[in-house]
């Protein structure tokens, strides 16, 4: 046996399909037809929608036409899309995560649009809610008519989301919502919020019409990351409800949790998005580049890095794939969520910014998508769980031991 692969032995075969640099492990194979289509379908939308003025609204700071670009989202299936029912797609885990990713691929801010609204705030309903509640929000927030959010953060909660201080307290058959979320997406744009209150039965979640008297959702500026996508900050001044207001079906964390590891899933994917976009900017610019007379991608330095970045990005999606095969099968567990999104999105921050590196001073444009993908990522990082959270949740699984106090 040589000791290195032979040129030979490396040469495409005859019986395989030619190497392809966009697919290397052939993961395209996993897939089925109807896999296919609802990613071309997902593809051929951002192509047309985002991606000509992703750019000029990343340097804004807005996403205009947010209403009209969730009723077009809504027309295409992607939003509730692993829902059933109520006018959502019923489609499957893999077909959702080919949809996050092929999303975050255009840019982080829409994919957390579709995630907020499909995995936290339709899901909260969804898996939750009263009859009544799902028939009134979910086909028009399906439709992308209603757009939701999903309010869980404080502004000195975060992690801890058992600590949290805003509360609901009974007057009559009403409740009485008194607080502040943080960091909110879709805020300020929704027509309908989940909210997380503290009761004096646990924690329980609030369908809150954003029209209700006492309720605002002012925009947090001045971000360096997820600049197209709105953010924003909920004040809950003595937000009267009626008693079928709250979701029947979560008491506890246990219901904000469930909905944060459903969205989580979604991120797995989208990451690699994000990793994928860097990965291709750079590999084209590596082709086309010269220095000292011949293009940066033929010297080993640069290749090394191509090399690494391609192996991360499809070990990452081939584990997206695996997890949402779990998923189907109902056998996915939140420790695998938690190592799905752990690994990802660290692992896709580090293929942008080697990504950067590849593009010399034009890394650092947003001509080019990747500094504008490796900012986006920083937020990704943190929000559904910081790194460490998700460390302590998976150290805490080997262990048996409980590190997070
Ligand atoms: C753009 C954006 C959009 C968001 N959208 C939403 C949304 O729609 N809804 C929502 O509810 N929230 C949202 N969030 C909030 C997000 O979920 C929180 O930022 C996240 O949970 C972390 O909370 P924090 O920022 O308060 O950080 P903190 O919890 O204060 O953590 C700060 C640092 O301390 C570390 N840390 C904390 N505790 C421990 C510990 N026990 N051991 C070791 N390290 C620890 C953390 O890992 C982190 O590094 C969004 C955030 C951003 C940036």
């Amino acid at each position: 046996m040589p000791a290195t692969p032979s040129a030979e032995s490396a040469a495409p075969s005859s019986k395989g399909a030619p190497f392809d640099a966009h697919d290397p492990l052939g993961i395209d194979d996993l897939l089925t037809d109807e896999d296919r289509a609802v990613r071309a379908t997902v593809r051929r939308w951002t192509a047309e929608r985002i991606l000509p003025s992703i750019a000029d609204w990343y340097e804004r700071g807005e996403l205009p036409g947010i209403r009209e670009l969730a009723r077009e989202l809504g027309s295409i299936g992607a939003l509730g899309m692993s829902l059933t029912g109520y006018g959502c797609a019923g489609a499957s885990a893999v077909q959702y995560g080919l949809a996050c990713l092929e999303l975050e691929a255009a840019d982080s801010g829409i994919r957390s649009l579709v995630s907020v609204q499909g995995s936290l705030a339709m899901y909260a309903i969804w898996r939750f809610g009263s009859e009544e509640q799902k028939e009134r929000w979910l086909p028009r927030m399906s439709a992308g008519e209603v757009l939701g959010c999903f309010g869980l953060t404080e502004p000195d909660i975060g992690s801890d989301p058992g600590a949290m201080r805003t509360h609901a307290k009974r007057d009559g058959t009403d409740w009485v919502l008194n607080g502040r979320k943080m960091w909110i997406t879709n805020g300020s744009v929704a027509g309908v919020a989940v909210v997380w209150a503290r009761t004096d039965d646990g924690i329980r979640g609030f369908v809150v019409p954003t029209d209700t008297p006492g309720f605002s959702a002012p925009e947090i500026k001045h971000k360096w990351s997820l600049r197209a996508s709105v953010t924003s900050e909920l004040v809950l001044d003595e937000v009267r409800l009626p008693a079928d207001a709250v979701l029947p079906g979560a008491t506890g964390l246990r219901g904000p949790l469930g909905c944060l590891s459903h969205a989580r899933y979604g991120i797995v994917w989208g990451s690699m998005g994000a990793a994928r976009a860097s990965f291709e900017a750079a590999l084209d610019y590596a082709k086309t580049r010269e220095q000292f007379g011949k293009p940066i991608g033929g010297f080993q330095l640069t290749q090394a890095k191509l090399a690494d970045m391609a192996v991360e990005l499809h070990k990452g999606i081939l584990l997206a794939h695996h997890l949402g095969l779990r998923m189907d099968a109902g056998r996915l567990r939140p420790e695998q969520v938690s190592f799905g999104k752990l690994n990802n999105v660290r692992e896709a921050i580090e293929i942008c910014r080697t990504a950067r590196t590849i593009l010399g001073a034009n890394g650092i444009s947003l001509e080019y998508p990747v500094m504008r993908h490796a900012t986006n990522l920083e937020s990704v990082l943190t929000y559904e769980g910081t790194v460490e959270m998700h460390q302590l949740v998976l150290g805490k699984a080997l262990t048996g031991l409980d590190a997070f106090r």
